[in-house]
């Protein structure tokens, strides 16, 4: 397995609509869109820059994973994702090498991407993503 390229970075923010007017109207990004995720409890806005892209990410509910980081961390960097061919392969790769998996089966994510988490005490306490789209 081999990751391809740093698809996004995903930032917990605790008012999406504000946080966005940094990343549009100071970085000059614009928003690719916008979207619920149910199975996350999430309100999700994709701002592409280059070949990558920032995901903005609000919790829909005060227990949410966003809103659990943000009680803990405050607002701010949350998770690496990196773009993958097969994610099904990836989750088997990265088990093969001793690697602890949140995701043992590929789950859906925003965008209509396939996705996995790794767990941070086996990244060095980076939330890494693999997402296959
Ligand atoms: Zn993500």
């Amino acid at each position: 397995m081999k990751a391809l390229k740093i698809d996004h970075i995903g930032i917990a923010v605790k008012d999406l609509e504000e946080t966005i007017s940094f990343y549009r109207d100071v970085l000059g990004l614009e928003v690719g869109g916008t979207e619920v995720v149910e199975e996350q409890k999430v309100k999700v806005a994709f701002l592409p820059v280059g070949d990558s892209e920032i995901e903005l990410l609000e919790s829909t509910t005060e227990d949410g994973p966003i809103a659990r980081f943000i009680e803990k961390n405050g607002e701010g960097l949350q998770h690496v994702a990196f773009k993958v061919e097969n994610i099904k392969e990836a989750i088997e790769y990265m088990e093969s090498k001793g690697m602890r998996m949140i995701d043992k089966e590929p789950r859906y994510g925003a965008g209509g991407a396939k996705i996995a988490f790794v767990h941070p005490k086996s990244s060095h306490r980076v939330l890494v993503e693999l997402t296959e789209r």
